[in-house]
C-alpha cells in the first residue's frame, strides 16, 4: 500500500514533514488492533472462503452474513479451529453441516470439533453472523455523500468482518455474494460471475477470485459508483469505480494504470488476476493494493499547485508513482506474498522500486534518479532515529512497519542488486523469484537464492549487510596527488559502526586531460588504491551513477 503520499516541492514524496505528521496522527488515531502476531500455520489452513453479505438499504449494517470456510487439517487429532474474528454477532456455527460448539472470544472464534479430526481432512465451517463491523469493512459515505461500503483490511483487520486466518501467509481463494440495494454497484476481487435480481429493490452480485490471495487483500466495494471501462491491456479488462463526481478526473488520473499493467506484464510475468478494478473510496492509506480491486482515497486526484508534475501524464508525479506502486503490488505482495511481517519489504520495497522503474521508462532517467535520491534521503533521515534491520523482527505495531526501511531502503536494495548483477540477470532473477512463488509466499532468503541462481554470484554478504544488518556505508574518501611521483593515492574508509559493506564503489577522477574511471572493491573498512596520474585531478566523483545507498565525504590531503 501507499503510505499517505503528499508532496513537497521538487519531490515524489513519501515522507516530508507533512506526511510524517499525518502518519503519526494516523498511528495515534488507531486502536491497538494491529499488534504484531506472527501467526503460524500449523494445525489447519484455510483453502477457500465463500462469503455472502446482505446490506441494509443505507449500507449502515450487514443484516445477514454467511461465511463458508473450507479448511484442511495439517495435524492429527485436531480438536479446534481457531478463527480470527471481531465483534459482529455470531448466530450459529456448523462443521460439515452439523452444529458445532464455539466460543466467541476477543478477536477470535474458537470452533470445537465434536470429535478430533485426522490429518488431511477437509472441513467446511459455516458461520452465520450479522451486525456492523467495527473495522475492516468501512460503512461510510462516498465523497458525494452517498452510502458506501468498502473493505480496507491491512494489516489484519479483515477478521473484523470475515472469520478467517488473518495472517498474510494464510492465502486462500475467495468468492463473494453481495446483496445490495438495486441502485448500487458492487465490485470485489476476481471475476464477476453473475448479477441476480432478488427483488425490486435488491440485487446479488457474485464474484470469484480463483487465485489464492492474502486475507488483507480480500475486498468488496458497494456504492453508487460511476463505472468506467478503460482500454483493456493484453486481455486484462480495466475498470474504474469512482464516485460519479470523480468520473472525469478518473479517466485522466488513472491514465498511468494501463501503461503500468503493460510494463510490469512485460518485465515480470502475465498479470496474475482476472481483471483490474481501480476504486475510489474509503481507505486510510494513500492506496491499498487489494488483489484485482485496488482502492485509492478520495483525494487521489486533487491537484496541488506546488507539486511536481508528470512529464507525460497530466497530473502530479506523485499520483503517477502511487498508481504504479499499487499496480506493482499485484505481482509483489498480492501474488507473491511476504511469508512473515519481517519480509514486508518484499511487498513494499518491490512496489516502491517497480514504481521507480515505471518512472524511469515513462518519465525518463533524470526523474528516476531524482526518485532514487529522494528515497535515499527519506531513508537516511529515518535511520538517524531508527537503527533497525530491514528484516525487522522487533517492531510490535504493524503500522510502524510502514516505514522508510520497508519502502525506500527496500527499493534501494533492489536497485543495488540490479547494479551488482546487471540488468539482465536482475530481471531473470526477478522472474524466477516470481514464477517460483506465484500464488504463494516468499522469504528474503527465497529472493537471495533466485538472484544467486540468475547471476551465479554469492550474495550472502550483501544480504547479511543490507537485509539482516543495520545501517549504510559512511564513506570517507581521502585523495592525495604526488606531483613528483606522478601518482594519485585514494584511501576509502568506512566510518559506520557496522562491519564493512561489500558494495563495489565506482570512482571518476577528472583531470584536464580527461576522465579516469575505476572501481573500489573494498575487502575491509579501509582500502587504499594507487594509480599513476601525471596531471593533478580537478575533481573526484564517487559513485557517479548513484548505485549505492550511502553517505560520502571527499577530502584531499
Ligand atoms: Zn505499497
Amino acid at each position: 500500500m501507499n503510505r499517505i503520499y503528499q508532496l513537497s516541492p521538487g519531490r515524489v514524496c513519501h515522507r516530508a514533514f507533512l506526511p510524517l505528521l499525518l502518519t503519526v496522527f494516523m498511528v495515534a488515531a488507531l486502536d491497538s488492533n494491529a499488534a504484531r502476531h506472527e501467526r503460524l500455520i500449523d494445525s489447519w489452513k484455510p483453502m477457500h472462503y465463500d462469503i455472502a453479505l446482505t446490506f441494509n438499504d443505507q449500507l449502515t449494517e450487514v443484516t445477514n452474513a454467511r461465511a463458508e470456510i473450507t479448511v484442511t487439517t495439517l495435524k492429527d487429532r485436531v480438536s479446534l479451529i481457531d478463527l480470527d474474528f471481531g465483534q459482529m454477532t455470531v448466530d450459529s456455527v456448523a462443521v460439515n453441516k452439523t452444529a458445532a460448539p464455539f466460543e466467541h472470544i476477543s478477536e477470535g472464534l474458537r470452533v470445537h470439533m465434536v470429535q478430533p479430526v485426522a490429518i488431511g481432512a477437509r472441513l467446511v465451517i459455516v458461520v452465520l453472523y450479522h451486525g456492523r463491523p467495527k473495522d475492516g469493512l468501512i460503512l461510510t459515505k462516498d465523497k458525494d455523500g452517498r452510502p458506501a461500503a468498502i473493505g480496507d483490511n491491512w494489516p489484519n483487520r479483515v477478521h473484523d468482518w470475515i472469520p478467517c486466518f488473518d495472517h498474510p501467509s494464510a492465502k486462500a481463494t475467495v468468492s463473494f455474494s453481495i446483496t445490495a440495494p438495486a441502485r448500487d454497484l458492487v465490485v470485489a476481487n476476481g471475476s464477476l460471475d453473475r448479477v441476480r435480481t432478488v427483488s425490486d429493490s435488491r440485487r446479488t452480485w457474485t464474484y470469484t477470485e480463483r487465485a489464492p490471495i492474502p486475507p488483507y487483500c480480500m475486498v468488496v466495494g458497494v456504492g453508487e459508483f460511476g463505472k468506467i471501462e478503460a482500454t483493456p491491456v493484453g486481455g486484462t479488462s480495466l475498470w474504474y469505480y469512482v464516485p460519479p463526481s470523480n468520473s472525469k478526473s478518473a479517466v485522466k488520473g488513472f491514465a498511468p494504470a494501463g501503461p503500468s499493467l503493460k510494463l510490469f506484464s512485460e518485465m515480470v510475468a502475465a498479470y496474475p488476476y482476472e481483471k483490474l478494478a481501480l476504486i475510489v473510496g474509503a481507505t486510510r492509506f494513500g492506496g491499498m493494493e487489494n488483489s484485482s480491486a485496488i482502492v485509492f482515497p478520495g483525494n487521489i486526484f486533487d491537484a496541488s499547485s506546488d507539486a511536481p508534475s508528470s512529464a507525460v501524464f497530466d497530473m502530479r508525479l506523485a499520483t503517477v508513482a502511487t498508481v504504479a506502486h499499487e499496480i506493482a503490488h499485484q505481482w509483489f505482495g498480492d501474488s507473491v506474498t511476504e511469508a512473515t511481517w519481517s519480509d514486508l519489504w518484499l511487498s513494499e520495497g518491490f512496489a516502491t522500486y517497480f514504481a521507480g522503474l515505471f518512472i524511469q521508462r515513462y518519465e525518463g532517467e533524470e526523474a528516476f534518479q531524482k526518485y532514487l535520491r529522494q528515497a535515499a534521503e527519506s531513508y537516511l533521515q529515518y535511520e538517524r532515529q531508527n537503527r533497525t534491520p530491514l528484516f525487522d523482527t522487533q517492531t510490535e505495531d504493524l503500522y510502524k512497519l510502514l516505514n522508510p526501511n520497508n519502502y525506500e531502503k527496500g527499493a534501494w536494495v533492489l536497485h543495488m542488486l540490479q547494479s551488482i548483477v546487471g540488468r539482465d540477470a536482475f530481471l531473470r532473477g526477478i522472474r524466477t523469484y516470481y514464477r517460483t512463488h506465484k500464488d504463494s509466499t516468499a522469504t528474503s532468503e527465497d529472493l537471495r537464492l533466485a538472484m544467486e541462481q540468475a547471476s551465479g554470484m554469492n550474495l550472502r554478504q550483501f544480504f547479511n549487510s543490507w537485509i539482516y544488518g543495520t545501517g549504510h556505508p559512511l564513506y570517507e574518501l581521502t585523495w592525495h596527488w604526488d606531483h613528483v611521483e606522478g601518482a594519485l593515492t585514494l584511501q576509502l574508509d568506512q566510518l559506520q559502526p557496522e562491519a564493512a559493506f561489500p558494495n563495489w564503489l565506482p570512482i571518476n577522477v577528472l583531470t584536464p586531460a580527461g576522465k579516469r574511471s575505476f572501481v573500489f572493491k573494498p575487502q575491509s573498512k579501509n582500502t587504499i588504491e594507487k594509480m599513476p596520474l601525471r596531471e593533478a585531478p580537478t575533481s573526484i566523483q564517487v559513485d557517479p551513477e548513484n548505485t549505492v545507498l550511502k553517505e560520502v565525504t571527499v577530502k584531499s590531503r
